[in-house]
């Protein structure tokens, strides 16, 4: 299939990454992946809002307008027929030789997108998986989406190490997020998900989820919880672009609620599908 290289439309075989890029070689970059439902890209607009905000705070300049960004990428989807399935697409801070200190004079950043078929988990969405405690080992800066994930992937391997589905991380007493996901519980009918400051990434799917609640008089409270608090919740859910809302029926071992999905993680998954008709049509 093709490929985004630094503007171009190209051949995936003939993109080479230079050995001293810099988000090869420091993980100094940014990423997104956004979902597309029927050829249509979901949230478009608040993945490419995030996208330069991640490049802001860490002075990565997008090279691209956001309307000939979304531009790009929807071509780049036309061009692989591609129905169901991500985007990824990452910026480094470009090409220079080794040093830790950012480039003087600046250089170009790498930009690069792909596109992959990837269906609805739409079985797990309907059992609902299983998760795993662990520690929080990464740094003071996890709203920024950006290429350094060893923490993030340490986590998941000891998840499926475990036969798990999704790490749920902790700092201490506070739980703050999965590894590649945002948690909320829900207990006696209100649910709650840490709030939106450097210790976790505000997820998108997040965000779509605190509107519908909005929308809907569902109570929520964007509020900080302890590991107490969401081994005696009456549900808990983890939020992902790929894997929407997915709920979490096993936590370390012991059933949570009644062992199945909860009625309020139901109801948000069925008004989640309303907005992703809504908005991807097609
Ligand atoms: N937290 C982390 C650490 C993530 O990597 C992700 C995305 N994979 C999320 C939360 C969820 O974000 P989104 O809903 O935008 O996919």
């Amino acid at each position: 299939g093709k490929v985004i290289f630094n503007g171009e439309l190209v051949e995936r075989e003939n993109v080479k990454v230079d050995i001293e890029d810099r988000g090869y070689q420091f993980g100094d970059g940014i990423y997104e992946v956004i979902r597309v439902y029927n050829g249509e890209l979901f949230t478009k607009k608040e993945h490419v809002q995030r996208l330069y905000e991640s490049g802001e705070k860490i002075g990565i300049k997008i090279p691209y307008e956001k309307d000939v960004l979304c531009k790009k990428l929807e071509e780049l989807v036309q061009e692989n027929h591609l129905e169901t399935g991500i985007i990824y697409l990452q910026i480094s801070r470009g090409v220079s030789p080794r040093q830790h200190g950012y480039p003087t004079p600046e250089v170009e950043p790498t930009f690069v997108a792909y596109t992959k078929p990837m269906d609805r988990p739409e079985d797990l969405m309907k059992s609902g998986a299983k998760g795993l405690l662990v520690e929080d080992i990464r740094w003071l800066r996890c709203d920024i989406k950006s290429l350094n994930l060893l923490g993030n992937i340490m986590a998941k391997q000891k998840a499926a190490e475990s036969g798990c589905f999704e790490a749920i991380q902790h700092r201490g007493e506070t739980v703050t997020e999965g590894s590649s996901s945002n948690v909320f519980i829900v207990k006696d009918g209100i649910l709650k998900t840490h709030p939106a400051v450097n210790l976790i990434l505000n997820g998108i799917t997040r965000q779509v989820i605190l509107r519908i609640c909005k929308h809907n008089q569902i109570p929520v409270k964007e509020e900080s919880f302890t590991v107490d608090d969401i081994k005696t919740a009456d549900e808990i859910f983890i939020s992902s672009t790929t894997s929407e809302i997915m709920p979490i029926i096993q936590l370390d071992g012991s059933v949570i609620g009644n062992g199945e999905p909860g009625e309020i993680t139901k109801k948000l998954q069925k008004l989640f599908v309303e907005e992703i008709q809504k908005e991807c049509k097609n």
